[in-house]
């Protein structure tokens, strides 16, 4: 199974014949861009509890910039959320290595991530685990995330379209065996039912849960079928919307 090489990798690089100054700004910007990176893991995540070498190693070599938009690729960095379109966003840094870290992931995990959004999320993960499946409800930022996660030759993620609020089609499962891992990057009103039926026994479901602008990010934990939650901190996501998540 290959999960793909990210560092140095130049999915936009230059091609041959290319202006001379173009490609010097080109050099100049994501010089700029790699440097910020470098700042936003000493000071967003290992400054904080970002404490996991692997997430932090995956974290310093997916570029993020190239998951959003351009006109927003300079603040790729900054701690915060950006704008992906449809109405969505990428999750702040912080708060992707946070998910990723409380997960618990090991190489053998085959996870289910509910809202693929930009694909970042879907990157970080595939880069720590045997498999993810990834559901998101707008067809346009699923394409746009597999076009991303394609060119950087990723080949351990599959990718659905539809309600993540209901799981993954069990028709589309090669088995019908449970995720080892789920977690939703969108917030739920509660821990949607179809979900915590397709975790395995002694899997982690790891979401914002909350009716609120600010939910708690949640990590529940499944043992002989009974759900153990543990609360993480304090967080503000965009809502799942779905059968099992809010109304549309
Ligand atoms: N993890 C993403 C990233 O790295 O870019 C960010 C996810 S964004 C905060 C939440 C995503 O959940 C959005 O792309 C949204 O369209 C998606 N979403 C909302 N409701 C959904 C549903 N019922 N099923 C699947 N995806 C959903």
């Amino acid at each position: 199974m290959d999960s793909g090489e990210f560092e140095n990798s130049t999915p936009a690089g230059n091609e041959q014949g290319r202006h001379s100054r173009e490609s010097g700004n080109e050099l100049r910007s994501s010089n700029r861009l790699a440097k910020a990176r470098r700042r936003m893991l000493k000071r967003d995540l290992e400054g904080r509890d970002i404490t996991d070498p692997r997430v932090l190693k995956v974290m310093a070599e997916i570029p993020r910039e190239e998951f959003i938009p351009q006109s927003w690729q300079s603040q790729a960095y900054a701690d915060g959320p950006l704008p992906i379109g449809m109405g969505q966003t990428i999750s702040q840094p912080y708060i992707v290595a946070l998910m990723t870290q409380e997960l618990r992931v090991n190489r053998d995990c085959e996870v289910l991530e509910i809202g693929t959004g930009s694909g970042y999320q879907t990157a970080v993960l595939s880069k720590l685990v045997k498999k993810v499946y990834t559901i998101e409800r707008f067809a346009q930022l699923s394409e746009s995330a597999q076009a991303v996660l394609g060119r950087f030759g990723v080949s351990n993620v599959e990718f659905y379209v539809g309600d993540g609020s209901c799981g993954w089609p069990k028709s589309r499962l090669p088995t019908s065996r449970c995720f080892d891992r789920i977690m939703i990057t969108a917030a739920v009103p509660k821990m949607p039912e179809p979900l915590a039926k397709q975790l395995a026994d002694g899997g982690l479901i790891v979401a914002p849960v909350g009716y609120g602008g600010v939910q708690e990010l949640v990590a529940c934990e499944k043992k002989a079928n009974k759900i153990i939650e543990r609360l993480i901190c304090d967080v503000r996501f965009v809502k799942l919307l779905g059968e099992y998540g809010f109304e549309q």
